[in-house]
């Protein structure tokens, strides 16, 4: 049976201007049988060579950026974005190379129970990774986890959205300017089945995506007894206080919030204030979003990108006219425009919304910023911990203190103080996704490197070994 190709939308005008196809089952298993041989010698290297060879791939994006750029902004429909995205690949996998100079804990001693017993531990990384990606940031994203598990020694495979995969063919051929890495990371095309089936092929598994997809690919790692590091969805809070600082508040808000169209998992996306400061937050924000402009027809002006995914679009507007049937106002924004045949929203804020609303329950990944009043932190912090998600979260408060104070109350594996979205830009700080946001090892600080590792202990007795004589009963033990 022939799979048809899977043709790819374009975000700016509608069209359906390019086209994939689905890496079969038996392609995946010979290409992955191919990267297994060859990661034994990749990971014997010293990490010193695994990273040399790293930075020459850094180095030849760097001189040839052009075409992946180019994919890049087709996929998204966005200039600035993709261009950060290419540098920050380039920066990423140098910044990896500097950080990771020596294996994780390679200790060597004596055992305190045992002391003939001496013992060494060898870091063994998992051989073939997998990472599957979204479309959001498609580039950040494909690489994100792939850069260390590289250096860790691993092979990896990965497997881009269908939604945005035009990046990966010029990717392709950057890692083809490094013979040595081609032999240990390939990219392979394909939607949902080619994921599917990438997950029998590896031995550990990064997935960044929805819940939905997210919960399959747990349970199909739970059958195989693989390692499956989630990074899931979010529905993240902002908490203001009254002490708080309202214009910080509502332009720190405003970025952390319709960045990107708000198609971030870290996006801001319900907007918790205390009573007495809402109306005066609520008019800056609504000032500060009317001011955004979309980034058409000229993509190299304004600051708002078209939804990269019609579906989600939908999604977004039934969420809006959900909120509107059950009372809610929309201030600013609130309709999807089609502009050139590209779908676009300018920054909403909606205001009378309730935890009833879908609005403010599921995940939106749209430039929404619903704003509800509360009269107490605990209430705000029952507010903000309501719901299935615990991505991140932030907090503004007159001091930082005040505000750390709430924040250690939120179920949440990251919160920005006076700030919103930090996630995204900090690196250095280990965090874990609560609740349904996802499961496994950080793949910020430096455990997003030593989680693809697993220890070996060897033990090695350099006396007499015990014989069945210490098991003779009767004996008195000492
Ligand atoms: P998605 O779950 O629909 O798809 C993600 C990837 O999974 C795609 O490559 C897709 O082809 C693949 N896939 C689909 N079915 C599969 C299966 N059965 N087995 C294996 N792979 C399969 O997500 P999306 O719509 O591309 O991305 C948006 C979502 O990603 C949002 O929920 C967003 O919050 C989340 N996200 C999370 C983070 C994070 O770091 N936590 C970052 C970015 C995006």
């Amino acid at each position: 049976m022939t799979i048809p190709n899977i043709k790819v939308r374009n975000p700016r005008d509608g069209s359906y201007d390019s086209e994939i196809r689905e890496t079969s089952a038996e392609e995946l298993h010979v290409l992955a049988s191919g990267l297994r041989a060859q990661q034994k010698p990749w990971s014997r290297q010293a990490l010193k060579l695994r990273a040399e060879t790293l930075q020459a791939w850094a180095d030849a994006i760097e001189a040839d950026s052009n075409a992946l750029l180019q994919a890049l902004t087709l996929d998204t429909g966005r200039r600035l974005i993709s261009l950060m995205e290419v540098n920050g690949a380039v920066r990423t996998i140098r910044r990896w190379c500097a950080d990771v100079q020596t294996l994780p804990s390679q200790a060597d001693g004596y055992a305190r129970a045992n002391p003939q017993v001496r013992y060494q531990i060898d870091c063994v990384p998992y051989a073939l990774v997998g990472c599957i990606s979204p479309w959001n940031f498609p580039l950040t994203l494909a690489l994100i986890d792939a850069i260390p598990a590289l250096l860790a020694g691993a092979a990896v495979i990965i497997k881009p959205s269908e939604v945005a995969p035009r990046f990966a063919a010029p990717l392709r051929a950057l890692i083809d300017k490094v013979p040595a890495l081609a032999r240990v990371l390939s990219v392979v095309d394909g939607a949902g089945a080619t994921g599917a089936a990438l997950l029998d092929e590896v031995d550990a598994v990064c997935f960044t995506g929805s819940v939905t997809t997210g919960r399959r690919v747990g349970l199909r790692c739970a059958a195989r007894m693989i390692p499956a590091f989630l990074e899931l969805g979010g529905k993240d809070p902002a908490i203001v206080l009254k002490s708080a600082d309202i214009e910080r508040a509502a332009s720190a808000i405003l970025r952390a919030s319709v960045s990107a169209t708000g198609q971030a998992c870290q996006s801001l996306e319900r907007i918790y204030v205390e009573r007495s400061v809402e109306p005066e937050f609520r008019a800056r924000l609504i000032e500060l979003a009317t001011a955004c402009e979309l980034n058409f027809p000229d993509i190299g002006k304004g600051q708002i990108g078209p939804l990269i995914f019609a579906t989600q679009a939908g999604v977004i507007n039934a969420q809006i006219d959900d909120a509107k049937a059950q009372g809610a106002t929309v201030h600013c924004g609130g309709s999807i425009e089609n502009l050139g045949g590209g779908l676009w929203l300018r920054p909403t804020v909606v205001t009378g919304v309730s935890h009833a609303m879908r609005l403010m329950t599921e995940e939106t990944f749209g430039p929404v910023m619903p704003i509800m009043a509360f009269d107490s932190a605990e209430e705000a912090i029952e507010l903000a911990n309501a719901g299935d998600f615990g991505l991140s979260a932030a907090v503004f408060a007159g001091s930082n203190d005040e505000a750390l104070l709430v924040a250690r109350e939120l179920e949440v594996g990251a919160v920005s103080i006076n700030d919103g979205a930090l996630t995204s830009l900090i690196y250095d700080a280990e965090k874990n996704s609560f609740k349904q946001s996802g499961i496994g090892g950080s793949r910020m600080g430096a455990a997003g490197f030593t989680r693809f590792f697993r220890k070996r202990a060897l033990l090695i007795q350099e006396g007499t070994p015990a014989s069945m004589a210490m098991f003779e009963e009767g004996q008195v033990r000492p």
